[in-house]
């Protein structure tokens, strides 16, 4: 890990999972001695915006001298590729086992802290507020979506404008057709990017690398039994493929270990035209509700 950004989002990884203390493998120092890093190129790290963490090898044999528990090692795994056999096999069961290591209502609390008044990117010239993230903190499953529009940006709240009462009835109507107690509030609701980009247009690549990083601490401080991921965007994000979402709905994907379910995004749903596409949806929804509530 020769870059200070590295070392911040590793560093982020475990403080985020409550670990302050780290200790170096014994001789760790005596058999590859490097250079420190100069105290200019530190402060670099700490004043820019990471890219995703990806944690590496290290991280996982550190995160058992730290003692932290398998599941933290588990989620330092990266994604498997989309298609994969292993992604295309996931959820008969299979899986390790996904569940936060500590309360996550303080770590969000702690992210959303960490985020603050946010000018990381351009899309802060034109919010009114970052929208974060609404639900339970303990949910089994997160949705995530593209990026704030205007009802969102207006009150600070993910999916709540058209779009959002869609995918509010889809959680809420498919759940009881499938006779489980859950609806809306029992989810965690999120998006990639958590300004508004100025005319709903897609955020770049480069405001979701800046931006995810706060939706991976996100995702790692719930740990989901399973996340939805709405629309190509943010597949393109969470699972790093430039596969289309017609391609990849209805297949089970990973991420760091959590089994993840691509389909539409609401939005897309809405479109006079894509209407047969809604029937689609609700059978990524099935799948995915059986695979966490069963
Ligand atoms: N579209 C998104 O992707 N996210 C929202 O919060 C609202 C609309």
């Amino acid at each position: 890990m020769s870059d200070p950004s590295s070392l911040y989002a590793y560093l982020q990884f475990f403080r985020d999972l409550g670990v302050t203390d780290l200790y170096l493998p014994a001789g760790a120092l005596a058999a590859k001695p490097s250079k420190p890093a100069s105290a200019a190129a530190l402060a670099q790290a700490v004043a820019r915006p990471v890219q995703p963490m990806a944690v590496p090898a290290q991280a996982m044999s550190m995160a058992a001298t730290a003692g932290a528990s398998s599941a933290s090692v588990a989620a330092a795994r990266v994604s498997a590729k989309p298609g994969s056999e292993a992604a295309a096999n996931l959820p008969a069961g299979a899986g390790p086992p996904s569940a936060p290591l500590q309360d996550p209502l303080p770590v969000l609390q702690g992210i959303q802290a960490d985020i603050g008044d946010c000018t990381r990117c351009v899309l802060h010239k034109g919010r009114a507020n970052i929208v974060f993230g609404v639900g339970d903190a303990r949910a089994k499953v997160v949705f995530v979506g593209e990026g704030p529009g205007a009802d969102e940006d207006a009150q600070g709240i993910p999916f709540v404008g058209r779009a959002g009462q869609l995918l509010t009835q889809m959680i809420n109507n498919t759940a009881k057709g499938e006779g489980l107690a859950i609806a809306r509030d029992d989810v965690y609701i999120c998006n990639v990017v958590k300004c508004r980009p100025p005319g709903n247009r897609a955020p770049e690549p480069d405001e979701m690398s800046t931006c995810g990083q706060f939706l991976d601490r996100q995702l790692e401080a719930i740990r989901p039994k399973a996340i939805c991921v709405l629309g190509g965007t943010a597949a393109k994000y969470l699972l790093n493929t430039r596969e289309g979402i017609t391609r990849l709905r209805g297949q089970w994907q990973e991420w760091r270990g959590i089994p993840v379910m691509p389909t539409y995004h609401p939005s897309f749903l809405l479109r006079a035209y894509n209407q047969d596409k809604k029937r689609e949806a609700w059978e990524d929804l099935k799948k995915l509700f059986h695979f966490v509530y069963d």
